[in-house]
């Protein structure tokens, strides 16, 4: 970490990659745990407390939202809450194959979770079409024109699909989640919650004030909120006498580059290259090219806190800096930009 300005919160995420048992302990497990989210926990609540009642799995569940903002984490709730299995899948390297073994091997009123469920490919998506509905999976016996299909009868179990693009799931699909639930971002005052009970968990000591400042630079978001804290907890291990005060967390976010709105080095960058490189209105694939980024990254993962932050706007022409992002980074708003954006 020898170049102050190149320690975005990118390089933080990889600096604690290796810590997953620190995200998995920091989980919250049951409903009561999960801060937030009222609206989504009501429904579940009910939903669940329904199913309970008849002794019946759950409808299959889709969850939309922006990454880290607790899907995989309400999924696992679910299951608990239901005192059920909870079997994994990660929607892009999903084939057939590996469904049909997941799936026949799931229990009554298993939960089989799988991430960026948009990502499916095309025939394993419809493959499971009839498996939603009738809970049957067709199994081709044979090869070739000869091949037999034999229907397999599954358990009763409960899908729940985690997406950040609910737009990119085929109609039908996105039809048979009988209960679809958005998350949004969080306030700063249910971060500051989560930051207090989590460092209550990592035995860290935390003045109210760093707390507060911390939240409001988490970009509303869980995960960077408990990076925040685990970085910051390790700059004042060394830089200080291990408490996490205003000042100390002020030094450290300013170490690493993070901004009073929560953007760092990499958010700069990007809106440097739309302004300065794409005169404020560019293309999708141009800017990742211009950023040596993956375009589902910019779009999936950047972007939708910028929009949410009022800085960009997508129109049919291109993504838009807006005037409040020129503003924030210190550009003077073109005279003409209001006319050219709307
Ligand atoms: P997603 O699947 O949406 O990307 P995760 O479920 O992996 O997000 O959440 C990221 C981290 O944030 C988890 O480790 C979890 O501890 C924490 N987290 C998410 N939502 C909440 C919440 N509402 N309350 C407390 N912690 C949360």
């Amino acid at each position: 970490m020898e170049n102050h300005h190149e320690t975005t919160s990118k390089q933080m995420e990889s600096l604690n990659e290796g810590d997953e048992s620190l995200e998995y302990s920091l989980r919250p497990q049951s409903l009561r745990e999960f801060i937030g989210q009222e609206k989504v926990k009501e429904q579940l609540r009910i939903h669940i407390e329904a199913a309970k009642q008849r002794q019946e799995a759950l409808e299959h569940i889709l969850l939309v939202g922006p990454p880290g903002l607790g899907k995989t984490t309400l999924a696992k709730i679910i299951s608990n809450e239901m005192s059920s299995g909870f079997k994994q899948g990660i929607g892009a390297v999903i084939e057939r194959i590996d469904l049909a073994s997941m799936l026949t091997n799931l229990e009554p009123g298993d939960v089989l979770f799988i991430d960026e469920i948009h990502r499916i490919k095309g025939h394993v998506q419809e493959s499971l079409y009839p498996t939603m509905e009738d809970y049957t999976l067709d199994l081709p016996i044979g090869q070739g024109p000869s091949a037999e299909i034999v229907q397999v009868p599954l358990s009763r179990f409960t899908l729940v699909g985690a997406t950040t693009r609910e737009g990119l799931l085929a109609g039908p699909f996105r039809d048979r989640f009988g209960i679809r639930l958005h998350l949004e971002y969080y306030t700063p005052n249910e971060i500051q919650i989560v930051i207090r009970t989590n460092s209550e968990k990592m035995n860290v000591q935390i003045d109210e004030e760093a707390e507060k400042e911390m939240s409001r630079r988490s970009r509303g978001t869980m995960r960077i909120a408990n990076k925040l804290l685990a970085n910051i907890r390790d700059y004042a291990t060394v830089k200080g006498d291990s408490i996490i005060s205003l000042e100390i967390a002020a030094e450290a976010l300013e170490f690493y580059g993070i901004d009073e709105l929560g953007l760092d080095d990499w958010d700069r960058l990007y809106f440097r290259t739309l302004i300065e490189k794409f005169k404020g209105r560019a293309g999708l694939k141009a800017l990742a090219i211009a950023l040596t980024e993956d375009e589902r990254t910019v779009s999936e993962v950047y972007e939708p806190y910028y929009i949410k932050l009022g800085f960009l706007t997508l129109t049919p022409t291109g993504r838009v800096a807006t005037d409040v992002a020129h503003g924030h980074l210190g550009y003077e708003v073109p005279q003409d930009f209001q006319r050219t954006f709307f």
